[in-house]
């Protein structure tokens, strides 16, 4: 028989072939010390069946339409059969979790199996999430029910579409078998189908593999983990340095990472996309989102809010405090690797690439979300901050907002209240709240805004193609995952597939799929996995 695509895949483990493995094979929850990672096999199911797909990743990979759709893909990538190659093994690692440090952690229901090296010598880790028990399972069951896996399956996607530097999803496998899970934590548990997306990435390494060595005085496996990381992924730095763990190769490695988390955050700000749950076991080395919990898209434009409702008391991790978070993470790490630089100066000098991205990074951001051709910051933080006020005085769909600013004609002497009832007219939640007040300030917001466009010269429609390009029509909406997952519970995977298919193409128009770019309907404004959600999955 003629070797499939799935057979081809050659690999090469660099990860658990460089570091130091967990000598104990068994299963059952526990510290494991002086070892990146432990070995394990992922757990059978009973009938693997696939959701979906992605297409991309499967050219990245360079797999078959016809080996997808095979049993053999649907075995492999839901844990049931291992390829020639796997090496399969959950990560060590620690993270400091809504503000405290949290010890061990792990990856408790993730089973990297291994890196494929693609022709052009690069290579993307492939891990299932959801395929069963670590040594990092603590009391959880390690595995992932089917409405938590299609929200991270899409919503990867959705990302990496929409421009946001992401790990990547390949496939959403339903298991056949039942999970139970206390969805809201409220003593309700019910059983619900499971599943496991395998996704994919350079590495899976995160802010937490440091911090868990770090904090034991491991610093051998520190060093170790330290050279691995910056060789095999920031080879600019290793070949700059002889030693890649010396003073200097790890502060520059620290000023990278910011760099690239300051990037992220960027993007994450431009699109209204909310993490959910910033912890630094959840922030990945590499500056790519990670971890797709009870994540959100803003609907109506609050800086305050946050879909999850662990965090609902304190907040932490909402839309608006997202940069600062992450910078207070990256400090997290800096502590971690301190000891092989033994002096603060050169890390805060390295942390300081955060604000130095950040700040030119924000303002191209919102210059290109508003068109202008460069933020001029003495006239336009100003026109920033006036609006944010104007976008929160009723509420605004920031997605519609952007979308349809690009429509507005900058002409002079033109009656600009119009354009509340006309292109903006679909980003207010509630007209009723659009008296005459409102509607003052919104229109002094849009002279404003029209004048400062005006003093650039655009042209209207030279705006607006370039307004289109970075304000996208469409974003995972939070209900339109929910409805998706609805459907998908009742039987009927057919939404997450076409789901997939418009968040393909963000930035384009895509006549007829004008469903997909709603505002919210009002039936979602309280629907659990609508506007909340736990972190449980
Ligand atoms: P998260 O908040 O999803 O990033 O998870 C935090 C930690 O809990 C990580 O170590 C996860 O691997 C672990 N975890 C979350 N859910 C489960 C589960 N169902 N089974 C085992 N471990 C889990
Ligand atoms: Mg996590």
């Amino acid at each position: 028989m003629a070797q499939t695509s799935l057979e081809s895949l050659i690999f090469d483990n660099r990860f658990t072939n460089s570091l130091p493995a967990d000598p104990n094979d068994a299963v059952v929850p526990r510290q494991v010390h002086g070892a990146a990672f432990s070995r394990v096999k992922p757990k059978a199911t009973s009938s693997p069946s696939v959701v979906a797909t992605s297409q991309e990743v499967l050219d990245l990979l360079g797999i078959d339409a016809a080996d997808a759709a095979s049993d053999r893909f649907a075995k492999v990538f839901s844990g049931n059969e291992l390829l020639d190659g796997m090496d399969p093994f959950a990560m060590a690692y620690a993270g400091h979790q809504f503000g405290n440090f949290a010890g061990q952690l792990g990856d408790g229901r993730a089973i990297g199996l291994g890196e494929v090296k693609l022709a052009d010598g690069s290579h993307q880790m492939l891990q299932l999430k959801g395929a069963g028990p670590t040594p990092y399972s603590r009391r959880a069951d390690g595995l992932a029910v089917l409405r938590s896996s299609i929200r991270e399956f899409l919503c990867s996607e959705a990302m990496y579409h929409l421009g946001v530097p992401t790990t990547r999803a390949l496939s959403l496998i339903r298991t056949g078998d039942e999970v139970m899970r206390d969805m809201l934590y409220d003593g309700h548990p019910a059983l619900e189908p499971g599943a496991v997306v395998c996704r994919v990435a350079p590495t899976f390494i995160r802010f937490g593999n440091f911090e868990l060595f770090s904090s034991r005085g491991e610093l051998d496996e520190l060093r170790a983990l330290t050279a691995f990381t910056i060789t095999t992924e920031f080879p600019d730095i290793a070949a700059a340095h002889d030693d890649p763990t010396s003073p200097e190769a790890v502060a520059a490695f620290f000023a990278e990472v910011c760099r690239r988390t300051a990037t992220m955050v960027v993007h994450w700000m431009r699109v209204g996309f909310v993490h959910g749950v910033m912890n630094t076991d959840n922030m990945s080395i590499l500056g790519l989102t990670i971890d797709y919990g009870p994540y959100g898209w803003l609907e109506d434009f609050d800086p305050g809010w946050t879909p999850n409702t662990t965090d609902a008391s304190h907040k932490r991790y909402r839309y608006g405090t997202q940069p600062q978070i992450a910078q207070w993470n990256l400090v997290q790490l800096a502590n971690a690797l301190y000891p092989m630089v033994d002096a603060v100066e050169p890390l805060q000098d390295a942390l300081e690439a955060y604000a130095e991205t950040f700040e030119p990074e924000w303002a191209a951001m919102m210059a290109g979300k508003l068109g202008l051709r460069a933020w001029i910051a003495e006239t336009d933080d100003q026109l920033a901050s006036d609006l944010f006020a104007m976008l929160a005085l009723t509420e605004t769909d920031m997605t519609i907002f952007y979308r349809r600013l690009a429509d507005v004609s900058v002409a002079a002497d033109v009656d600009r209240s119009l354009a509340i009832d006309t292109e903006l007219a679909d980003a207010f939640y509630l007209p009723d709240e659009l008296t005459d007040e409102v509607r003052g300030k919104i229109t002094d917001w849009l002279d404003a805004y029209c004048a400062r466009v005006r003093a650039d010269g655009t042209s209207d429609a030279d705006r607006r193609t370039a307004m289109n390009l970075v304000n996208p029509k469409f974003v995972l909406r939070n209900y339109l995952a929910q409805v998706a997952i609805d459907k998908a519970e009742a039987g009927d995977d057919s939404l997450v597939v076409e789901l997939l298919e418009v968040m393909r193409s963000p930035y384009d128009e895509q006549p007829g799929n004008e469903y997909f770019a709603e505002r919210r309907p009002e039936w979602a404004r309280t629907k659990v996995g609508c506007s909340m959600l736990s972190c449980s999955s």
